[in-house]
């Protein structure tokens, strides 16, 4: 089928009443671009997440976008257009709440069941949060993982080591650019042909075969001769892990980014090809899920093994931990999230991802951006390392943007100076200030991202409603609240939000106290959970109480 949207649409003028709304519009319609979507011809943006329930939600999206006024607001109910209310100017044009399920009814039974009836759909985060920018958006973040680990557990550096992981889709095709990164030499399993074609023409990954044997020889001369190299495998992941485990192969580091948070329509089982997984998951699911689960119990146990055997090992944020656990492996749990392993800290800061796009469509915006934050951030060797690479070596899909872990008053300060720039015309259109959901203050998820806090609060999910509703107090653009995310369907709470920076006075009033709120909440959440570094960030920009 011909893909509904293509980029071009950019430079065809302003389609609605303001930038503010032309702003979401236009994120909307990048999302499910076929340059940008994992699978847009259903509406899937990357894992199994959707910007819309079906092709008449996006129809309803965008003409009801077209004619929305400036002080109007639309709201989604997961993916579906359902009403716009007379607002104020400065209240958020969009509002989007996406797969949420009354908690003694958050399963994926239950989910799966209303989803058929058309009465829900799966959002996860960037996808139904409309702010999706491809897979250089979790890039930084993977790179900033791998370089915790390589202080933490090695000289600060990865080099002559190599890591075992899966899954090269949307999130996963981070893996191989960060490794290369840190200097590390990676072997990434996959199960899709297409997928490792694609790293391979998109120079994710260097080489590509279906050869264990050929695929380790690849590693070995990598390390012997102390250069990068990522090498795709095509293969399944929980029988790859199982073969070397067997052939007492153990390296230095193992994870998986395959779709593990759910096993029905992303996790496929050992013993079965990509055609057959399709029909199995139509024809008979139950037969699917049952052995979905018991390949993910061998995955899991090679993990563990491997770790015994003296892996660093650890969960990528898929849930494959937990799925596992569900499935009856009791040893799942022992290894770790990398979230409290090696990204807690930087979030108790308030360092988390952010992103920027340009609604424009022109490169330029992004380039001039990225010389004025490398710039003013000229002695900070991490931010510097990532634009300057980012800037030699990434491919945009659909929108230009540009990701970069940034604090509350770095957010501010570039803000601003973009909404200067903007309103001067050297940016020749408003940029999109947005983030990923696993950000300081916007996540409730006891297996990743708020697993083993130290006052016990793993489960609670206040934080991210808070955020979202200090979102729309202060007026961003697009305020959304989920259920799901990377985990599924019981496992994660959490909001999204996005400021169309559009050169305005309004806008200018709005961004300190957007960003402050935005992940000022975060910092107050490990404060008050008792980590020191939170405490003394917020002293710092006199958050809390009065
Ligand atoms: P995706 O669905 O786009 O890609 C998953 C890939 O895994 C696919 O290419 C699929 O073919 C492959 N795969 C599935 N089963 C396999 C198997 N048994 N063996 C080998 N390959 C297999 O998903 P994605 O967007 O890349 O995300 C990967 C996982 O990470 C998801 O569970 C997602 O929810 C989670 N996630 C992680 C983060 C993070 O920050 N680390 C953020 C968001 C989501």
């Amino acid at each position: 089928m011909e893909p509904l949207v293509h980029h071009q649409y950019f430079s065809e003028g302003l389609q609605c009443n303001d930038w503010q709304v032309e702003g979401i519009l236009r994120m909307f319609l990048n999302t499910i671009d076929s340059d940008v979507a994992e699978d847009p011809d259903n509406l899937v943006v990357y894992g199994t997440g959707k910007a819309a329930r079906n092709q008449e939600s996006v129809r309803g999206i965008i003409s009801t976008l077209k004619k929305l006024k400036s002080d109007e607001t639309l709201l989604i109910q997961s993916g579906k257009p359902v009403a716009v209310f007379k607002s104020f100017e400065h209240s958020p044009r969009v509002i989007a709440v996406n797969s949420v399920l009354v908690p003694a009814f958050a399963n994926w039974d239950e989910f799966r069941q209303l989803e058929k009836s058309g009465l829900t759909m799966y959002g996860q985060s960037t996808a139904s949060s409309w702010s999706y920018i491809g897979s250089q958006g979790v890039l930084q973040g993977t790179y900033e993982t791998f370089n915790v680990l390589a202080k933490d557990h090695f000289s600060g550096t990865l080099k002559g080591k190599w890591i075992l992981t899966s899954g090269l889709g949307g999130m996963g095709s981070a893996q191989p650019t960060a490794i290369k990164m840190n200097d590390g030499v990676s072997l990434i399993v996959e199960i899709d042909f297409n997928k490792i074609e694609r790293s391979v023409k998109y120079n994710i990954c260097d080489v590509s075969t279906d050869s264990l044997d050929e695929a380790l020889n690849y590693v070995k001369v990598a390390i012997e001769n102390n250069i990068t190299l990522s090498v795709a495998l095509l293969g399944n992941a929980a029988e790859v892990y199982q073969e070397l485990v067997h052939r007492n192969v153990i390296p230095d580091i193992v994870t998986d980014q395959t779709s593990a948070h759910n096993l029905l329509d992303g996790y496929i089982p050992a013993d079965y090809t990509l055609e057959h997984a399709k029909r199995i998951r139509e024809q008979v699911p139950e037969m699917y899920l049952r052995d979905a689960k018991e390949t993910i119990i061998r995955h899991v146990t090679s993990m563990v093994e491997f770790k015994k055997r003296g892996s660093v090992v650890f969960d990528y944020g898929n849930s494959i931990r937990q799925q596992a656990n569900s499935a009856g492996y009791e040893e799942a749990l022992s290894f770790p999230s990398f979230i409290p392993a090696y990204i807690r800290n930087l979030q108790c800061e308030g360092y988390s991802p952010f992103r920027w796009v340009a609604l424009s469509g022109d490169p330029s915006d992004i380039y001039k951006i990225d010389d004025i934050v490398k710039n003013h951030f000229s002695d900070n060797e991490k931010i510097k390392k990532w634009i300057e690479y980012a800037q030699a070596n990434i491919r945009f899909q659909g929108l230009p943007a540009r990701t970069c872990w940034m604090k509350a008053e770095d957010r501010i300060w570039i803000a601003e100076k973009v909404n200067e720039l903007v309103a001067e015309g050297i940016i020749l259109a408003p940029i999109v200030f947005t983030r990923d959901h696993m950000d300081a203050g916007s996540m409730a998820s006891p297996m990743r991202e708020t697993e083993d806090m130290k006052d016990g609060s793993d489960v609670i999910g206040d934080w991210p409603i808070l955020n979202a509703l200090l979102n729309t107090a202060n007026g961003a653009t697009f305020v959304s609240f989920h259920h799901g995310g990377g985990v599924g369907i019981g496992y994660s709470l959490h909001a999204g939000m996005s400021l169309v920076v559009d050169g305005s006075r309004m806008v200018h009033e709005k961004i300190p106290r957007i960003f402050t709120g935005d992940v000022g909440i975060g910092i107050i959440r490990y404060a008050d959970a008792g980590y020191d570094i939170a405490i003394q960030k917020a002293k710092e920009l006199k958050l809390g109480l009065k």
